[in-house]
């Protein structure tokens, strides 16, 4: 069977769900037993989003192979249970900078060298370049919105693209926005006219369109989009407001969207759903409830801690609760305290970050979580904040610090080291990806992942400070895992403290909805206890 090709376009807003609609289509594909490999194209001109700030960019996801890619790629691995890699994400900056590295080398030489042919070749390269190993199909989702500058020399390497392979090997699928105008009572179909408008101008008719609407899309509406697109009414589909992401597979599937497009590549068989739609059930129907809060910097940016947010709810799904998320800003923490925002929470989860803002109060977080046996979770910097609190206030060294944050610090409990054999430092200085490490025996750590061995993403500098570690260790910290090239601290937990557990790595990438982490398991059933010494009687119920 020839590779077949996917492009998914979006039009009228940016912030559809196109990563969604990619990551639940590739699902819908992969469970009627076919090879699937997504590919997401951005089209700014950064080498990757590693430099951006979260404002910019939201998070970044770290693969295991340690490419700093779009937070789509965390989508794409949590619905197909399937690790993305490097050339999973392609980047303008990318293509670009490849382009021009071969100009120089004298790849050309006697050549113009134009964005077409040139690049929207090297652009096809990078689709090309995964269709192999058995793969039957290669989804593409194009970032950005159809009428962008930017996005022209990726619409115009996948129009090319689909005129030599040919139509019965690739579609195209437009997401696009059909808003409802409560003063005229209406749903407006317009912007999704015009943003087609504006593909079919650049040559490429789409084969279906998937409406985002947040009413139920009459036939009367469906029919005036089919006829103004040029898409036939049976491909015309919608996206409803749905409680979880993790539920677009299954609204999608209900509509026959993924039967369509078996039809049009003569596909067999039927996608089995029957441990997704279980569960879906379980996150919508939770019983019993815990309150959990995620103490940071960028709280209150949507998208920031997205990997952290689904680990959460991976692990609440298959301990059927629901968790209420209390968002603190460690700044305000710093003005009043960490009492007022965790006297009446269950646990608390401290993530990683860059940058001195918010760090103390992310300190304070810490020590009330050690003092009050409040289950805690530090992720990355949460684990050098906790290590940062552990050395002030039990060993007794007031001005420990990270030096990070005080360069000058007479205690550097987190430091950086020098350049480590068999370590991946990109960009000079991260640590990035997967690295092996060796969990200690005994250790609450190593029951809550029953294995001796692990392998965990990391981005980060900054190191627990190998010279102190004996002196933190007598003091009664427990070091839970390190790293097996270079012996790093890897993890740390505190004895005889319900659940104090934190980190140097991020294992919220790793989590899956099928398969939830083993240490955001821990910590909520650690929460769910908290939370029923609170309430007692209504544990009882
Ligand atoms: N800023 C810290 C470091 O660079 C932690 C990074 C993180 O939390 N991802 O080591």
């Amino acid at each position: 069977m020839p590779t077949r090709y996917l492009f998914i376009t979006g039009g009228v807003v940016s912030s559809l769900g196109k990563g969604i609609v990619t990551a639940s289509l590739s699902l819908l594909l992969q469970r009627r037993g076919l090879k699937v490999v997504p590919l997401k194209f951005d089209p700014y001109l950064n080498v990757d989003p590693g430099t951006m700030n979260p404002y910019q960019h939201g998070e970044v996801y770290v693969t295991e192979d340690g490419a700093e890619t779009d937070l789509d790629l965390g989508h794409y691995e949590r619905f197909l249970h399937q690790n993305m890699h490097r050339e999973n994400n392609v980047t303008a900056g990318q293509v670009y900078y490849d382009l021009i590295r071969k100009e120089r080398a004298g790849k050309f030489l006697g050549k113009t060298v134009q964005v077409v042919p040139h690049l929207t070749r090297e652009i096809q390269e990078r689709i090309r370049r995964l269709a192999r190993d058995g793969v039957a199909v290669v989804i593409v989702e194009v970032g950005g919105t159809v009428g962008d500058i930017e996005s022209l020399p990726f619409l115009e390497a996948i129009r090319q693209f689909h005129l030599e392979i040919g139509k019965d090997n690739a579609l195209f699928v437009h997401l696009t926005l059909v808003p409802y105008l409560g003063t005229a009572e209406e749903l407006k179909t317009k912007p999704t006219q015009h943003s087609v408008m504006k593909l079919r101008e650049i040559g490429i008719q789409p084969d279906f369109i998937l409406c985002r609407s947040e009413k139920h899309l009459p036939k009367s509406v469906r029919e005036k989009i089919a006829l103004f697109t040029n898409v036939p009414m049976q491909h015309v589909f919608e996206i409803p407001y749905v409680g979880t992401i993790y539920e677009v597979p299954l609204v999608l599937h209900k509509q026959g969207v993924d039967q369509a497009i078996a039809d049009l590549w003569h596909l067999p068989g039927e996608p089995d759903l029957a441990d997704w739609t279980d569960l879906v059930k379980r996150i919508k129907h939770p019983r019993h409830e815990v309150t959990v809060a995620l103490a940071g910097k960028y709280v209150h940016m949507k998208d920031t801690y997205k990997s952290v947010y689904e680990a959460l709810t991976h692990a609440a799904a298959q301990l059927r609760l629901r968790v209420h998320l209390r968002r603190v800003d460690t700044q305000r923490v710093e003005r009043e305290g960490a009492e007022p925002y965790l006297r009446d929470v269950d646990a608390v989860l401290v993530p990683g970050g860059f940058g001195k803002r918010g760090v103390e109060g992310m300190i304070q977080v810490a020590r009330y979580a050690r003092e009050h046996g409040l289950p805690y979770l530090g992720l990355c910097l949460g684990m050098q904040v906790a290590v940062i609190e552990f050395a002030r206030h039990v060993v007794g060294w007031a001005d420990a610090h990270s030096t990070e944050f005080d360069p000058q610090t007479p205690h550097p409990v987190i430091v950086l080291l020098p350049e480590q054999k068999g370590v991946r430092q990109i960009g000079g200085t991260l640590r990035l990806g997967g690295y092996e490490a060796r969990v200690f025996p005994g250790t609450l750590l190593h029951r809550l992942y029953g294995a001796d061995r692990i392998v965990e993403r990391h981005r980060h500098r900054y190191e627990f400070n190998p010279g102190v570690r004996e002196v933190l260790e007598q003091a009664g910290l427990k070091v839970a895992a390190e790293s097996v090239q270079g012996g790093l601290v890897e993890a740390i937990e505190l004895p005889g403290h319900p659940f104090f557990v934190a980190v140097q790595y991020h294992p919220e990438f790793k989590s899956r909805p099928l398969e939830p982490h083993p240490l955001f398991v821990g910590f909520l059933k650690a929460a769910q206890e908290y939370h029923d010494k609170r309430y007692p009687l209504l544990a009882e119920a």
